[in-house]
């Protein structure tokens, strides 16, 4: 189809990979959100390479490489610092035909922003949408209405267009776990400068990978009731008590970060949901399946269906509504895949069944690099960008 206009909510890592396919595919699109300042939730982001494919087919894979860190080897330690498995992701490249990137939020949303072509229209918050046979309008809080031939839904895990989509409310699970998340300068007497180090054990985590600007992205792990209140001033004393007695780096760790740049979000995810697409409407991203964060995925996701959909707008000229039941039929069977086995993984890791985590500990010590990289290109090799 040729001529579309695209009205997008949301300017996350979905609304803005959306709009940069569609855009690129000849469409015109208009992408709104409610936020008066766009600033990245979160800190950093490891982006398999599935979510760089995406990067590279819309040309963006040299800055992707600049802003990314280089991530050769994957560590996963005990708590107080013995060796479970050192895992050169070299081979998992060859794979699968692409080197994953971890890289800092900020970075990633710069880039998004600067090669989406236009403004985004900030501080307006979508309240609504409507459609008919011929086109779907987007209602804002302030008495802006945006008419196009489609309307996308990247409005995240609170989404209020999923309601319209679904037909009925769907609430955000809650994962099990708090995590917090950073950016502290690189040294080697954290982890070596290569390597993603994942240390584990009492059903928590504490990470360290590579970004761009010798910076380390962080995040700490914790089984924790949800509303355990979130105070920055406490931060670091909750997470020494949390991870006391763990190895050293994770001690120097707790002391060089800045509890004013953390993030500390409560785990949820959303799904698996009967529908993606309500005629001229489209979910896309975390509004139609929020991902717990343990296969890293989330966002990777976001970025095949704004690719996913630009190909079945692109492709077809039977009508906008078919090209969008193209794109649910593909990218539902795909995400629910991913959501469930992220979840699984959630529960594994913080010990939501003990003997289970602890054999998931074992299994650690006993597998062979080659079946952790296997499992990691199933994920990556099972979507659109294989
Ligand atoms: C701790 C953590 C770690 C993660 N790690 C990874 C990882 O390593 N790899 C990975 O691939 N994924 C990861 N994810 C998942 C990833 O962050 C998300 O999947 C991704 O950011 C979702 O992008 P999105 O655009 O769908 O939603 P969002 O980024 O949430 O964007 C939604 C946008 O919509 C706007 N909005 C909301 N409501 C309205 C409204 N009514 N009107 C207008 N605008 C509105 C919001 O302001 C926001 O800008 C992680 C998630 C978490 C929480």
């Amino acid at each position: 189809m040729h001529d579309l206009n695209v009205v997008i909510i949301g300017a996350g890592i979905g609304g803005l990979t959306a709009g940069i396919a569609l855009q690129q595919a000849g469409f015109t699109v208009e992408i709104y959100d409610r936020v008066r300042e766009l600033r990245p939730a979160g800190a950093g982001i490891s982006l398999w390479s599935n979510g760089v494919k995406v990067m590279n087919s819309l040309g963006l894979g040299e800055q992707m490489a600049a802003i990314g860190g280089q991530m050769d080897q994957m560590q996963y330690r005990t708590k107080t610092g013995e060796l479970l498995n050192d895992i050169d992701l070299l081979p998992l490249i060859e794979t699968v035909g692409q080197r994953p990137y971890p890289v800092a939020r900020r970075d990633l949303q710069a880039m998004l922003l600067k090669a989406f072509q236009g403004e985004v229209h900030l501080d307006h918050r979508c309240i609504a949408v409507e459609q008919d046979e011929t086109q779907a309008i987007a209602l804002f809080d302030n008495g802006h209405r945006a008419t196009g031939d489609l309307v996308i839904a990247a409005d995240g895990v609170r989404s209020i267009l999923r309601e319209y989509v679904l037909g009925k409310t769907v609430e955000p699970k809650y994962g099990g776990y708090v995590n917090w998340n950073g950016l502290v300068p690189a040294s080697e007497d954290l982890a070596p400068k290569t390597s993603w180090v994942i240390y584990v054990g009492d059903h928590q985590r504490a990470s360290l990978m590579p970004v761009a600007g010798d910076r380390f992205y962080f995040f700490f792990d914790v089984p924790l009731p949800k509303g355990t209140p979130a105070e920055p001033e406490r931060y670091k004393s909750e997470l020494a008590t949390h991870f006391a007695g763990w190895a050293e780096p994770v001690q120097r760790l707790i002391e060089a970060f800045d509890p004013a740049t953390v993030a500390r979000p409560e785990i949820h995810d959303v799904g698996p949901i009967d529908a993606m697409v309500r005629g001229r409407v489209a979910l896309l991203g975390d509004a139609a399946h929020a991902t717990c964060p343990d296969l890293g995925q989330g966002g990777c996701q976001a970025m095949e269906d704004g690719w996913v959909l630009a190909q079945y707008l692109k492709t077809t000229n039977i009508s906008v509504d078919y090209a969008l039941q193209r794109y649910e039929r593909d990218r539902k069977e795909r995400t629910t895949a991913v959501v469930q086995k992220a979840r699984q993984r959630a529960e594994m890791i913080h010990g939501k069944d003990p003997a289970l985590t602890q054999k998931w500990y074992q299994q650690l010590a006993e597998e062979s690099p080659q079946d952790v990289t296997d499992a990691i290109a199933k994920v990556i090799l099972a979507g659109p960008m294989h």
